[in-house]
C-alpha cells in the first residue's frame, strides 16, 4: 500500500469511490469516467506497478480478478450480451494510473479493437 497510489487510497478507504465489491485480495469499483454503460475497476489490493511487476507466485491472484470480473459482469448483466477486460500496460498502451488494473467493459456495443 502507497499514500500516493490512488488505487491504494481507494482500497484503505482513504479516497472515495462506488465500490462494489471487497475481499482480502481483490476490490472492484466504478471507473471515475466510464466509457461504457459499465465500466469497472477489478484491482489487487497489494500494489503491483503493472502487469511487468506481477510475479509468477501472483498467478492465482490473476485468476482470482478475471473470476471476479466475471461475477461482476453476470451481477451487472452483462454476461450474455458481452464484454471486454482491458489491462493497459505502460506508456504506449495508455496506462495512467499505476497500480495493476482491469477495465471490465460492457453494455453497448464495441467496435473490434486491436490498437
Ligand atoms: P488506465 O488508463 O491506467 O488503464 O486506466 C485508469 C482508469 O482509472 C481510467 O479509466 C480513469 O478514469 C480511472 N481513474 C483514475 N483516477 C480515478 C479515481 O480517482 N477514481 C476512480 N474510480 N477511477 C479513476
Ligand atoms: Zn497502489
Amino acid at each position: 500500500m502507497t499514500d500516493d497510489c490512488i488505487f491504494c487510497r481507494i482500497i484503505q478507504g482513504k479516497a472515495p469511490a462506488r465500490i462494489v465489491f471487497q475481499d482480502e485480495e481483490v476490490t472492484a469499483f466504478w471507473d471515475v469516467a466510464p466509457r461504457t454503460p459499465v465500466h469497472l475497476l477489478i484491482v489487487p489490493n497489494r500494489h503491483i506497478d503493472s502487469l511487468n511487476q506481477l510475479e509468477a507466485v501472483a498467478a492465482a491472484l490473476m485468476g482470482r480478478l478475471c473470476l471476479t470480473a466475471a461475477r461482476l459482469a453476470a451481477e451487472q448483466g452483462i454476461s450474455a450480451s458481452g464484454y471486454r477486460l482491458v489491462i493497459n500496460t505502460g506508456i504506449d498502451a495508455g496506462q495512467s494510473v499505476s497500480h495493476l488494473h482491469l477495465h471490465l467493459l460492457g453494455g453497448r456495443h464495441m467496435p473490434v479493437f486491436f490498437g
